[in-house]
């Protein structure tokens, strides 16, 4: 007999690891609308208010603000793909695996890198910053606004101003802070900037925000050579988003129904109570994991609210840990990358995902698992804190 395939049957996990969060019913319901053609007047609407509330999310008036046809990933790539040219200097902070990882692209492209480098659970210290602007021109200065694989949050003024003062562009990821904490693109004078769709916008992976200001675009205009990826580049799909919606490539339709549906639940929660939302959330949640005698992985006033890197206690098996929150919870949370591997835990509060349910559920599953494996004496100490952080007492 024939081999036989099974109906798709994913479980149903709580996704409170780094990516990708839980999706709402209503972008899912989205998804699963009629595919229809990438020129039909109907699909061009949908790719004008795509853009427009893009640029609400990014705080922008930026008019090249679109969706990548590719994860957070294919968007760095666009970054560097269309602004570096063979011999140009890009300093870029490198304090993770996202830093890392843009140093990955911009070498590839032949580009002469300045790596600024910091301890990962530390920003880029801004000294450090200034001192490798002082030899020569700039291209780029680029940074990781939130670093997902350490919870460390990058402050951006002072990078911004000397970024600007040694004439480069200022490039930011902002994967996994966009929609979880405040991203004012144009305040903050970023020019080019990237995002995720599976981070706090709770859509699943397959798109890629991106706007670039004037500055970004002009650069693009006067390059000396062509774009060195066809896929990638803007200079052609702008194109096909501007007014002349000319073919480049064809836009992923259901996906791009997907984001929309995700940024129209942000525009109606508002951008000021869903940062607070998640911050709210990230204060019980660390409350809870201190009280379970667990200790945070980066200094109070730069930890992510959205990505919550605690340290593993000594004698307990990271994986072991991760697998039972897997299997008899349902849980999924990140492990440690890197040097930080089998170090920390990486918890995610990430857009559907920051509830104080899930709060709540994890650390009660966490402290009887804790405790199970003798390393924490009341494995009810971190929800009996949580709760009352929400109001709830006796
Ligand atoms: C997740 C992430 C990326 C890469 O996004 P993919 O969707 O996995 O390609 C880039 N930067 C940061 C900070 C991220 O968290």
């Amino acid at each position: 007999m024939a081999k036989q395939f099974e109906e798709l049957n994913p479980p149903i996990r709580t996704l409170m690891g780094p990516g990708p969060s839980n999706v709402h019913p209503r972008v899912l319901r989205a998804l699963s609308a009629p595919c229809i053609g990438h020129l039909d007047p109907d699909f061009l609407r949908i790719m004008d208010e795509t853009q427009e509330l893009l640029r609400f999310v990014f705080q922008t008036s930026n008019r090249f603000t679109i969706p990548v046809s590719g994860t957070g990933s294919a968007a760095m790539e666009t970054c560097f793909v269309n602004i570096v040219e063979p011999g140009d200097r890009v300093v870029i902070g490198v304090n993770g695996v996202f830093g890392t990882r843009m140093v990955d692209n911009a070498r590839r492209l032949g580009a002469e890198v300045v790596p600024v480098e910091a301890p990962w659970g530390e920003p880029i210290s801004e000294k450090k910053m200034e001192g490798s602007l002082k030899h020569g021109p700039v291209k780029i200065v680029a940074v990781v606004h939130a670093e997902t694989s350490t919870g460390v949050r990058q402050p951006l003024e002072e990078v911004e101003r000397m970024a600007h003062r040694a004439g480069a562009l200022f490039l930011v990821d902002t994967v996994t802070s966009l929609g979880g904490t405040e991203v004012r693109v144009d305040d903050w004078g970023i020019d080019a900037v990237y995002s995720g769709t599976q981070k706090c916008l709770s859509c699943p992976p397959g798109l890629a925000p991106l706007s670039f200001g004037s500055r970004a675009l002009q650069v693009l205009d006067s390059r000396k050579h062509p774009v060195p990826s066809w896929y990638l580049d803007m200079g052609m799909v702008k194109k096909y988003w501007g007014s002349e919606r000319v073919y480049h490539h064809t836009a992923p339709i259901n996906m791009i129904y997907g984001i929309r549906e995700s940024l129209r639940i942000i525009y109606e929660e508002g951008l000021e109570a869903r940062f607070q939302r998640h911050f709210d959330n990230h204060l019980a949640l660390v409350e809870g994991l201190e009280a379970l005698g667990l200790q945070m992985h980066v200094a109070e006033g730069l930890r992510l609210p959205m990505l919550n890197t605690v340290r593993v206690p000594a004698g307990v098996d990271d994986f072991k840990i991760r697998k039972a929150l897997l299997d008899q919870f349902q849980i999924e949370i990140g492990g440690g990358l890197g040097v930080l591997q089998g170090k920390v835990w990486r918890v995610g509060l990430m857009g559907h995902s920051s509830t104080p349910e899930n709060v709540i559920y994890f650390l009660g599953a966490l402290g009887a698992l804790l405790k199970a494996n003798g390393a924490a004496k009341d494995a009810g100490a971190g929800v009996s804190v949580a709760t009352e952080h929400y109001g709830v007492s006796r």
